[in-house]
């Protein structure tokens, strides 16, 4: 597929929306903007500034002790990473770790088991044979195993874990799974319990039905992959999803982005209806689409862009005279994934948004900010708790708990990783973390 011979037709007759889109937004409009998130957030001493050459930048106006909190803020779109999925059981909302201690270190070693033989028909039948009691649900028939039914998803994500480790029988580390065996102190470490996507997915699990509503809403019911889908068709998103497995998970991010700026435009569009009809003065303002898809879009207009392709640094395993064809080569890729995506969820009314200057500019944006999820293990801290008891408790525990740390084998510490997007986003971290760039702690 070549990008130039099929030039996105959808940018050719939106140029003038796409570019009213990425203008950047009035550095008075700027500042009101981040005024105002940072006042919802009732956070003081803070404040964004601007600075023509510099961009944005968080400054400080009282004094802050070392470790002290001092922003807390919603982020609007995040993925974990592919291949974290095999070692995190996290919210797919608030990616707080979930279940329990047992489940997340069974489903572990469940998944890093069946890593290796991910393609055999019988292990993945094996697979659907156990039950599910930990998790929230109404079925029963212990047939329904979604928890590990996203295995076609994670078979091209080989998980972190590759140093020496001790196997264990199959039977143990499902005891662990189902609820049977319990970890002496996992009481102390106790998890909200699994809540499935309600749209029957079996991919997205939440930690409460607050995080799974919320994330229907805001961009998970078009991007959902079971039988309530509001995508256009559920094939194709897999077709999507498979592309960004195998290519570059950015591109689940720009989905939600896109996702999510559709549902807030049809909320938009509803509300100003409903105005509308109240008013029923011929004098009311009509608004036409493109200010309704330029309010929807608001918070992504905030953030700094530039086309991906034009953007990424320059690996160091490609030559410079190969540097054309390596930028051509991100852009064609990003044109198959627009379309993947644009068969699953697209939007007459949205159009310009799947626009491949629009979906570049977006990648671009996370490419510039590279903000990275982290959330810390539960896992780690019961295995620091068990080596921190007294004496005879300790070794009481660690008859049981060493065989699954020595399964687990020195990675058994994984956090939760991932990308996100904040609503403030510009680089907090950097300021106020120095030398830890820009890693985010999500706690
Ligand atoms: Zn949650
Ligand atoms: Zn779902």
């Amino acid at each position: 597929m070549e990008v130039d011979d099929t030039v996105c037709s959808i940018d050719a007759k939106f140029t003038n929306e796409v570019s009213a889109l990425l203008n950047p937004p009035h550095p008075l409009h700027l500042q009101e903007y981040f005024d105002n998130v940072i006042s919802r957030r009732q956070c003081r001493g803070i404040k964004v500034k601007q600075n023509g050459e510099l961009g944005k930048a968080l400054y400080a106006d009282l004094d802050f002790k070392e470790g002290e909190l001092v922003l807390k803020d919603q982020m609007l779109v995040g993925i974990q990473h592919c291949s974290n999925k095999i070692d995190c059981l996290v919210c797919s909302f608030c990616f707080r770790f979930i279940g329990s201690i047992e489940l997340q270190i069974g489903r572990r070693l469940y998944l890093q088991d069946l890593g290796v033989s991910v393609n055999h028909e019988s292990d993945l039948e094996t697979f659907k044979h156990i039950p599910e009691d930990c998790c929230q649900t109404d079925s029963s028939d212990g047939e329904d195993n979604s928890l590990m039914n996203n295995h076609d998803n994670l078979g091209n994500c080989a998980s972190s874990s590759s140093k020496e480790r001790f196997p264990l029988p199959r039977e143990v580390v499902e005891s662990l799974m189902n609820g049977e065996l319990v970890l002496p102190y996992s009481k102390e470490f106790s998890l909200p319990p699994v809540v499935r996507c309600a749209g029957g997915c079996g991919e997205a699990f939440y930690c409460s039905k607050s995080c799974a509503e919320a994330d229907w809403e805001l961009s998970h019911c078009l991007l959902c992959t079971g039988e309530s889908s509001k995508s256009l068709c559920r094939e194709a998103l897999l077709k999507f999803i498979q592309h960004a497995n195998d290519t570059n998970d950015i591109f689940l991010l720009a989905a939600k982005v896109i996702s999510s700026t559709i549902l807030r435009y049809r909320k938009l569009k509803v509300t100003h209806l409903e105005e509308r009809e109240k008013c029923a003065t011929p004098n009311v303002s009509d608004h036409s689409d493109i200010s309704l898809l330029l309010e929807a879009w608001k918070p992504i207009s905030m953030g700094h862009k530039k086309r991906w392709w034009d953007c990424v640094a320059l690996p160091d395993d490609v030559d410079s005279s190969d540097e054309a064809a390596f930028r051509m080569q991100l852009k064609e890729l990003a044109f198959k994934s627009l379309q993947l995506l644009k068969a699953a969820v697209f939007s007459k009314e949205c159009e310009p948004l799947f626009s491949l200057e629009i979906y570049g500019q977006i990648i671009g944006m996370f490419e510039l900010n590279n903000l990275d999820l982290v959330v810390a293990s539960p896992v780690e801290d019961y295995f620091l708790y068990i080596d921190d008891l007294p004496y005879p408790e300790k070794q009481e525990a660690e008859k049981v708990t060493r065989p699954f740390l020595d399964a687990l084998g020195d990675d058994y510490s994984v956090c939760c990783q991932g990308q996100r997007w904040p609503s403030n986003n510009y680089c907090t971290q950097t300021h106020l973390q120095g030398g830890r760039g820009y890693n985010f702690i999500c706690r």
